[in-house]
């Protein structure tokens, strides 16, 4: 990499303005007072909610995984009997070629009365969605390519990953793999579990889908045993957004089935502090209370997680309720996406005002994953300002140089 000469730099110098190589990054901070004037709660109980929709519904019932899943929304107009939908919503109901289902505990958590509602926004379609961008793709990370076997896309050395499912219990719009989801297609994962047994380079198995934790406890649990006894497969990790959108399903005997195959590590999809209620944190209390070390996934979104206020509340709920957050993604360019999609300097800039500014366990690593399927390319400002006679400069978070003198 070329590093810039910077001459008579003396330690500690004031700069005006953060700056990275090629970047304007210019990141006027928050004062607290704005970044606590974000509501990210909960916009009723989920009790008050269920006794005006389901009146005559048990306690017991919404609480139960299967009632959430079989009395899903799965057909936009329905969703009027929560809220009037807007001109967008309509226009997009009509066409939207993506599949559509929420839960009811999900829409529980939507405040019903903001037609921006942040998780109104992940799950409804709007028209904008009818738009195709330059450079979207239905399959922008070329996944379909290093399809090694049906449903294994193996692209990293030495980990893989499984699409255990193509069934979500709530889709989200920006899916990247919204080209497969929700067609309900039962193919076998012999040849996928074959491929891996034979590949002894694969020391890690990520299981995603379409999301797993949807799964029926003993179907889920053949695959994890089938990977389990492989021995090369020294790690399992699960991808799901269960915890988030059908936080019932996280029972006692789900937990005890995921405790039998450590080390197994989850990665949980969240969007928006909104999500982070009693019940996700119970469901996460349990995951994390059988020894699964839990991490977060978050895809940067214009209009639901896009400033520093927001992020850094989800990132703080995430680490109280022992989630470790691990990947903040630059939105894929997906067709349909555009209107979610913020630039790369927006995700820099939220980086920038997180990291020194809060715990470093509460930052992610921003990264995105490359289209054409190079993989994921962490993106990060250039601390490195300057060398000089062996002397590197290095910018603080506060935008302050330091000269560390390097051994020549
Ligand atoms: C993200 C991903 C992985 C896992 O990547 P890590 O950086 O190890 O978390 C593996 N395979 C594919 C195809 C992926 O997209």
């Amino acid at each position: 990499m070329k590093v810039l000469k910077m001459l008579d730099l003396n330690q500690a110098v004031q700069i005006p303005q953060r700056h990275a190589f090629g970047i304007e990054a210019s990141a006027p901070k928050l004062s607290s007072d704005e970044a606590s004037s974000e509501n990210c709660e909960p916009p009723s109980s989920p009790l008050a909610f269920r006794k005006q929709f389901y009146p005559k519904l048990s306690k017991k019932d919404w609480n139960s995984w299967q009632w959430q899943l079989s009395n899903r929304i799965t057909d936009i107009g329905e969703l009027e009997r929560f809220f009037p939908l807007t001109a967008s919503e309509k226009a997009a109901a009509a066409e939207s070629r993506l599949p559509f289902a929420v839960t009811p505990y999900y829409i529980s958590l939507m405040n019903r009365a903001d037609v921006r509602d942040p998780l109104r926004r992940c799950m409804v379609p709007s028209a904008e969605e009818l738009v195709i961008s330059r450079g979207e793709a239905a399959d922008p990370l070329a996944e379909s390519r290093h399809e090694a076997a049906p449903r294994l896309i193996h692209r990293y050395p030495d980990r893989a990953l499984l699409l255990a499912t193509d069934f979500c219990s709530a889709y989200c719009r920006y899916c990247t793999r919204s080209r497969l989801v929700g067609q309900d297609e039962q193919g076998s994962l012999e040849e996928a579990l074959e491929y891996i047994r034979v590949h002894t380079e694969i020391r890690d198995v990520l299981v995603s889908g379409g999301d797993p934790l949807t799964l029926a406890d003993c179907a889920l649990e053949r695959i994890l045993s089938a990977l389990r006894v492989i021995p090369h497969v020294e790690i399992i990790r699960i991808g799901t957004k269960v915890p988030m959108v059908l936080p019932q399903r996280i029972t006692a005997s789900l937990v005890k089935i995921l405790k039998r195959y450590h080390p197994l590590f989850i990665s949980i999809h969240t969007a928006h502090p909104q999500e982070i209620t009693p019940e996700a944190k119970t469901a996460l209390e349990r995951l994390a209370g059988g020894g699964i070390p839990l991490g977060s996934q978050t895809v940067l979104l214009k209009g639901v997680n896009d400033s520093v206020a927001v992020m850094k509340n989800l990132m703080h709920k995430l680490l109280m309720a022992r989630v470790r957050p691990y990947y903040l993604y630059q939105c894929d360019p997906v067709k349909g996406t555009s209107h979610f999609r913020t630039s790369v300097a927006a995700g820099l800039e939220i980086i920038a005002n997180l990291r020194g500014f809060t715990s470093g366990y509460a930052v992610p690593t921003f990264v995105v994953d490359a289209p054409g399927g190079g993989g994921k390319i962490p993106i990060q400002a250039n601390n490195i300002c300057g060398e000089s006679e062996g002397d590197l400069f290095l910018m603080n978070y506060e935008g302050n140089i330091f000269k560390y003198p390097q051994v020549i």
